[in-house]
């Protein structure tokens, strides 16, 4: 009697021929049948540069100008998204909250505005140039015809969590912010590269603001160095975005990202777009 009820009802329930029938999406030996030998990229030839908020854009037009101008240069014979960091103001605004006892989706509430913010004096800077600010709706699916009739478009490097946004692991400041936004975005399109522009070097073993002048030159640099074994190195601060290194571990499209020092070496943006090894690359174990 109960088998009957039970074909009853996943006769009513289950009547899609589909594979996925009847699971519950959560069995470890199914999602591994999910696996693409091959998965499709949208936007293959976009490269996706970040813009970093405190790293540069807050240090206003003598570092940005020069950066601006070898965007410019490089729209010519690359197709760029640009997305945008927070910066000082954002870090502020977690501040505040913070103090306020805010919990973390409400800090990513708070946050967003300010790299939107970003992305605003960027379009204005760049409209003549063919600067066009876009949202995180379908104008991603259009990407490659704003680059092929000329366009620069630009967004907020802010993923859409808000309310949504994981608990950190430590503390509450949003874990996801706009370094991860722009690797999501690049890993979801299939994009070309993924570049971040900050204002040093790339990784070493400490922050180099950190540490007395006279010990940056004894810094380990990493110029190359896989996601597993930074994951596994435990650095108390890093350069970018800690989540970025659990997913690249679990990127399907995306196999590598380079962070440059586009403050002292505005030239490395084109030197990068070109597959040069001019910062530091972090990448996927195969
Ligand atoms: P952005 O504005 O681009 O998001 P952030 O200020 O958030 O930049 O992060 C970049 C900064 O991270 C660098 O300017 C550097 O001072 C700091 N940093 C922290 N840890 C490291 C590290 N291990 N190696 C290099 N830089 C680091
Ligand atoms: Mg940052």
């Amino acid at each position: 009697m109960a088998k009957l009820i039970k074909e009853e009802r996943d006769k009513g329930r289950l009547h899609i021929d589909s594979p996925l029938m009847g699971e519950s999406l959560v069995s470890k030996t199914l999602l591994k049948q999910t696996e693409a030998a091959e998965y499709f990229r949208m936007q293959p030839d976009i490269n996706i540069i970040k813009i970093g908020g405190q790293s540069i854009m807050d240090r206003g037009k003598n570092a940005l100008f020069p950066i601006l101008d070898a965007l410019i240069k490089a729209k010519d014979t690359h197709r760029i998204l640009l997305m945008t960091g927070g910066g000082t103001r954002a870090r502020h605004v977690y501040n505040i909250g913070v103090d306020l006892g805010m919990p973390t989706g409400v800090l990513s509430k708070l946050g967003d505005k300010v790299s939107w913010q970003n992305a605003e004096m960027l379009s204005v800077l760049l409209a003549k140039h063919g600067g066009v600010k876009i949202g995180h709706g379908d104008n991603l699916e259009q990407l490659t015809m704003f680059c092929r009739q000329g366009y620069m478009p630009i967004t907020y490097g802010i993923p859409p969590y808000g309310f949504f946004e994981h608990p950190a692991e430590q503390g509450s400041i949003p874990p996801h912010r706009t370094d991860c936004g722009a690797f999501l975005l690049a890993e979801n399109i299939g994009a070309r590269s993924l570049i971040f522009l900050k204002d040093e070097k790339g990784l070493f073993d400490k922050d180099p603001k950190k540490v007395p002048k006279s010990e940056v030159a004894s810094l380990k640099f990493y110029d190359r160095i896989s996601a597993r074994e930074l994951i596994e190195l435990d650095l108390d601060d890093l350069i970018i975005e800690r989540p970025i290194l659990t997913l690249l571990q679990r990127a399907k499209c995306l196999k590598q990202l380079q962070i440059i020092d586009a403050l002292r070496h505005p030239g490395y943006i084109s030197a990068a777009l070109e597959g040069e090894h001019v910062g530091t690359i972090i990448y996927k174990d195969e």
